[in-house]
């Protein structure tokens, strides 16, 4: 697991609103890596200095808490129609330093999706800038912009929002609460100069979808009973993954890898089956018969490439590369 994505996850992952197993791969490379515990501990020093007023006590006082309760209230009157989840950093800077709204073009947004989280960050385009994400009704939120303070980390100049999918449409709020959401609503992101709308639902799917597998990362193995099924198994090579084999259109496959902390690599695989006839006949999955031409081939994509099998060769049991016999 890269730095960066694990890094993407820490908002989340300090409100709470991580999976179990998100968390334990978290801590697991926090253990190996120095420069992401770093990197945690810092922006959770953040979150507490902001977290305290510097001047006006009763203003500032518990910022998130409010916020928090401010958005139930409206989620309330509205039935749901708010902004559910998110995630300040720098709010309570607002307070006492000079900020304002930044221009889109000062903005590099970064949108990453994993294991069920959406994670978006903004980073600053100019030096010794830094920017805040300020959360308003409607699922809206404000890129605000600021100085970034003398000796700060770079990385501190970032700010995030974050939201953590159950399912398509339904998100995991602060409070922990599942809250649904529908088809047309959509996250806004306002500039100075412009504002941007991205659809929860897509974003939804996105961090809902898993990646194709590496095709080294998979092992396939091939099996033909008497009857003359042929059975092409998928097994991780490395532990911590699961695999599907999803339908990608008419003879083609795509294998999908899930995190999956169960389980060893010889669980975790799956399994396609053609059920052959006979050598040029195949039967489909409504019970009809199909007549083999020359060129038919059954294709297979992983994230790196797709693979071609004459079904000549899955009656055969010749498989590219390594495939052994299952
Ligand atoms: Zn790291």
């Amino acid at each position: 697991m890269k730095c960066e994505v694990i890094r993407d996850l820490f908002p989340s992952y300090i409100d709470g609103l991580t999976s179990e197993e998100s968390n334990e791969l978290i801590e697991e490379h926090l253990e190996e890596c120095r420069e992401c515990r770093e990197y945690l501990a810092s922006m959770k020093e953040e979150i507490v200095e902001e977290n305290q007023p510097v001047k006006n006590k009763k203003a500032v006082q518990p910022f998130r808490k409010l916020r928090q309760k401010t958005r139930r209230k409206i989620l309330l009157a509205a039935g749901g129609a708010v902004l559910i989840c998110g995630l300040i950093l720098g709010g309570g800077l607002l307070y006492y330093s000079r900020t304002w709204t930044a221009n889109s073009e000062d903005v590099k947004m970064t949108i990453e999706t994993w294991d069920g989280i959406a994670s978006i960050r903004f980073s600053p385009e100019k030096k010794n800038s830094r920017l805040y994400a300020e959360t308003g009704e409607d699922n809206t939120i404000t890129i605000v912009e600021g100085k970034l303070a003398p000796f700060t980390k770079a990385y501190n100049a970032n700010a995030y929002w974050s939201c953590t999918f159950i399912d398509e449409d339904t998100v995991m709020g602060l409070d922990g609460q599942n809250m649904d959401f529908s088809e047309d609503q959509v996250l806004t992101i306002k500039y100075k100069d412009r504002t941007e709308t991205i659809s929860l639902a897509d974003l939804a799917r996105e961090a809902l979808e898993n990646p194709p597998a590496q095709s080294d990362e998979v092992k396939m193995t091939w099996a033909k009973e008497d009857n003359g099924t042929v059975t092409l198994g998928f097994f991780p090579e490395i532990l911590g993954v699961s695999l599907k084999v999803e339908d990608a259109g008419e003879d083609q496959i795509l294998i999908r890898q899930y995190y999956d902390s169960q389980g060893g690599t010889e669980e975790n695989g799956a399994f396609y089956t053609v059920d052959f006839i006979d050598e040029n006949t195949i039967r489909l999955s409504d019970g009809t018969e199909r007549k083999l031409s020359q060129d038919d081939v059954l294709t297979i994509e992983y994230e790196d490439k797709t693979e071609e099998i004459s079904f000549s060769d899955l009656w055969e049991g010749s498989l590219p590369g390594d495939a052994q016999e299952g």
